[in-house]
């Protein structure tokens, strides 16, 4: 009894330490992801953990923002927030800065306030820090926030129902072999304890907790290749992913945006040097560069984008010129100081008095600015060329500056096309005179009657990462899709250039399409459409929807605000770490630090390997139980004395399962993990080919086992000493039988021993503990064992090898049969 007692106690030891790991490892990861705020300190323009804002900080918001503290505003854009988390008004509230009059007002009239846990919808906005934590509204309203456990995946409650039914199923087993043996002749007292020791060694309680463990290390390997898994069941999900819709910018491209052409007033001008280094020169046609006096058209289209920016070209000594802010914004700031403007010079001539900030639905943004000789003012718009050509009237003509109506749009569209086609994104700007009188801008008054200025090209190199990864996606048969906000033949070039389409008619959607597409007819596209251009964010809704509908296990990328519902639509919401807005991490099922699509298929890749470890280890418990189930009722059957003890039985149990399913857990992925088709979603994790090995398996340890017991009679041993023959061999049994489930289909032999350093010295450590049990006295008087002689080694070991032998004749079969199969369907097509 004290034996039995030790052993079940050291299990659960075991099984709870290993549970308490898995759920830190996931917390730990989970901090990883916490929120973080814009703030300014020390006059610059810094990122901190939200957790690290004091009182009078100077926060930044902007679109999709969570709102990191409480607020006083002192400066505003347009800004609209989302308050019903507080107040349970569903409408945005618009915010200002005057000071209010009234002295008690309701938290939704405190116009100037910004609180904390709220989120941006659109605009921008500064404002001083007034209170954090407990402090804040919301502090107050939610004093204690619980920590909720995280709830298992579907997998683990799968697994879970399906040890417990396996339980039930096993003590049934162990009672008829109770009353087997009763009715055999057995003493009551040997029947119950071997029954117990038998459902105790059996049942996989080891399972649901190697899943999470399991599960854990995922979400670790996936950590170091840059995915943050938010929510585990992602984990498993991941793994049968079937089609990922990605953004272009930032994902698939670098988002190091170089200006390498300009188009304004009839001439193209090329500018070299590459980067955000404002090092370079801007050509003309004849090739001598030029001087901004002789060409104020190009001067005036550098204006507007300098003077149409929220972003700023930092410079420091470590890290040399870096972008703060739109990687796309800043390459213009960069064209404009090649040419030998000033940055700062212009934003002081030119103040700005009021903007329309960009957003990803309006396609452009725009600055009203001051004239510094006081004669009026200026707006400058820059956007979307397709968008920005709508609002046009004029057009700069001649590159000093000549302007007359717009009527050729065609030749304009013409020049962005043959832009776009070398993959360039483009962008063009227009500008409109104004009277001084002009305070602000209202969208619909800067979108007419503007005078187009030009158009500038910047290049934005392919990731060669994501040209591997799509190419690697197409052999492990997932699906590359680029949703993006870009022009479709930008899109298309770069869509080339990343090999995802090939050939002359690439099939392409744009957002102008699909607003007049009804759901059936897209239901079709979306099976070969692979560029959808134009797209806007809650365009990309739909596209998720119809692939869902289809079947496809999706993952879809996003940063904006409004990528929220496709993210939570999808089955893997990804949100960028360094673009991404707090609004689409937050629906993200996973954050990918760096923003690149490698990450991403990285992640899948992993997940696959996290759905066969699981499968891996489901296969080692329930042979090496289902073993044991056989050996001991065949033995009663047989009228031969039982070939383990209790003690022993639970002994087994914990010298060849307690380390070894963990390690399995470890197991790296198998070369042909990314050549196969995802796995269907609804597959059950013991498949078919799990079920007959297991069968195979659990008969040959059965009888091998047997076989030696009865061998050990033969030869005249003690009870005591057969019985520790049996218990050897079927403890080889089944370290033998770990390298067996190590791959499904790959032999034993074509794998390394050491890449997974921890189960080949977990089985060393198994060995030498079964050693101590024979040879150590102590533990022979505890678990009835004698010492064995070297001849008893060599037969008991020979035999445990028949368990690799037999396996792997089933997976030459297995092979042989396939390729038979490919080959008569080769035939017959
Ligand atoms: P993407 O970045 O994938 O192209 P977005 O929705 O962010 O998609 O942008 C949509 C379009 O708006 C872009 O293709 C570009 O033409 C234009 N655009 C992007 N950023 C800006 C910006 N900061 N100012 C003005 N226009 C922009
Ligand atoms: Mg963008």
């Amino acid at each position: 009894m004290w034996v039995i007692l030790a052993v079940v106690i050291v299990n659960a030891v075991i099984g709870f330490t290993q549970e308490l790991r898995a759920e830190q490892a996931i917390r730990s990861l989970a901090a990883l992801a916490a929120p973080r705020a814009r703030v300014i300190r020390g006059g610059r323009e810094v990122e901190v953990d939200g957790a690290h804002l004091v009182p009078g900080d100077i926060v930044l918001l902007a679109s999709g923002a969570r709102v990191p503290a409480d607020l006083r505003l002192i400066e505003v854009n347009r800004l609209e927030i989302d308050e019903s988390a507080l107040t349970g008004e569903s409408l945005g509230a618009s915010k200002d800065v005057r000071p209010l009059a009234a002295e008690r007002l309701a938290l939704g009239d405190l116009k100037n306030m910004a609180f904390m846990g709220t989120l941006v919808l659109s605009g921008r906005g500064k404002g001083l820090v007034t209170g954090t934590g407990r402090a804040t509204e919301l502090g107050k309203i939610s004093e204690q926030v619980r920590r909720v456990k995280p709830a298992p995946t579907p997998l683990q409650v799968q697994l879970g129902r399906f040890s417990r039914w396996l339980g039930y199923g096993i003590l049934a087993v162990s009672g008829s072999a109770v009353l087997l043996g009763l009715a055999l002749g057995r003493s009551v007292p040997e029947m119950l304890l071997t029954g117990i020791a038998l459902a105790v060694g059996v049942i996989p309680e080891g399972l649901p907790v190697v899943v999470t463990i399991t599960l854990a290390i995922g979400v670790k390997r996936m950590a170091g290749r840059n995915a943050i898994v938010r929510r585990l069941p992602a984990v498993e999900t991941l793994g049968s992913t079937s089609v990922i819709a990605s953004d272009k910018t930032g994902t698939l491209t670098k988002n190091e945006m170089t200006v390498q052409v300009i188009f304004v007033g009839g001439v193209t001008y090329q500018v070299s040097g590459i980067g955000f280094e404002p090092k370079g020169w801007i050509t003309g046609p004849n090739g001598e560069p030029v001087r901004l006096k002789d060409h104020p058209a190009l001067r005036l289209c550098l204006r507007a984008g300098l003077l149409a920016n929220e972003s700023r070209l930092g410079f420091e000594k470590e890290r040399g010129w870096y972008p703060q802010g739109d990687p796309t914004e800043v390459s213009l700031i960069v064209a404009a100081r090649k040419a030998g403007m000033d940055p700062d010079q212009e934003t002081r001539a030119f103040a700005v008095v009021d903007q329309i900030p960009f957003e990803s639905d309006l396609m452009y943004m725009a600055s009203l600015c001051r004239h510094p000789r006081g004669e009026g003012k200026f707006i400058f718009v820059k956007g979307a060329p397709d968008r920005v050509l709508e609002m046009c009237t004029h057009v700069v003509t001649g590159p000093t500056g000549e302007e007359a109506p717009l009527e050729d749009r065609g030749a304009i569209l013409e020049q962005y096309r043959a832009l776009a086609g070398d993959g360039l994104r483009v962008l063009a700007f227009a500008y409109r005179k104004e009277s001084a009188a002009v305070e602000t801008l209202w969208p619909a008054s800067v979108e007419e009657g503007l005078t187009l200025i030009g158009l500038q090209g910047m290049l934005d190199p392919p990731r060669e990462e994501a040209f591997q990864a799509i190419s690697q996606a197409k052999q492990a048969g997932v699906r590359v899709i680029m949703v993006t906000g870009d022009h479709q033949v930008t899109a298309v070039a770069v869509a080339r250039r990343l090999g995802m389409v090939r050939g002359e008619n690439v099939p392409v959607l744009t957002g102008l399409e699909l607003e007049d597409m009804p759901d059936e007819e897209l239901y079709h596209k979306v099976r070969y459409v692979n560029v959808f251009a134009r797209v806007a964010p809650l365009q990309k809704l739909r596209i998720v929807q119809q692939l869902i509908k289809r079947g496809e296990v999706v993952a879809v990328t996003g940063d904006g605000v409004n990528d929220s519902p496709a993210l939570k639509a999808a089955h893997i919401g990804v949100a960028m770490g360094k673009t991404g807005t707090d609004a689409a991490k937050e629906t993200s099922d996973m954050i990918v630090t760096d923003d690149n699509f490698a990450s991403i298929f990285a992640a899948v890749r992993e997940g696959r390997v996290v759905f066969e470890n699981i499968r891996k280890v489901t296969l080692f418990l329930l042979s090496t139980g289902l073993a044991q189930i056989i050996l001991i009722p065949t033995a009663l059957v047989l009228l031969m004395p039982l070939p383990l003890l209790p003690a022993q039985i639970l002994w087994l149990n914990l010298v060849s399962n307690g380390l070894q399913d963990v390690a399995l857990a470890f197991e790296p992925g198998e070369k042909g993990i990314i050549n196969q088709p995802p796995r269907r979603r609804t597959e059950p994790v013991i498949s078919r080919l799990m079920a007959e090995r297991l069968v195979i398996i659990g008969a040959v340890i059965a009888v091998g086992t047997l076989y030696t017991f009865l061998w050990a009679l033969n030869q005249g041993y003690s009870l005591d000493h057969a019985r520790t023959v049996a218990l050897t061999t079927i403890v080889l049994f089944q370290l033998f039988n770990v390298f067996n489930v190590r791959s499904e289909v790959e032999s034993v032999f074509r794998m390394r021993l050491l890449s997974n350093p921890f189960l080949f010295f977990s089985v060393i450590a198994s060995v030498i503990a079964q050693i101590m049990i024979i040879y150590v006295p102590a533990f022979q008087f505890v678990f009835r064992t004698a010492p064995l002689n070297a001849q008893d080694w060599v037969v008991l070991a020979l035999v445990a090898t028949t368990v690799i032998a037999a396996v792997e004749a089933e997976k030459a079969l297995r092979r042989f049969v396939r390729v038979k199969r490919a080959e008569a369907l080769a035939r017959r097509r």
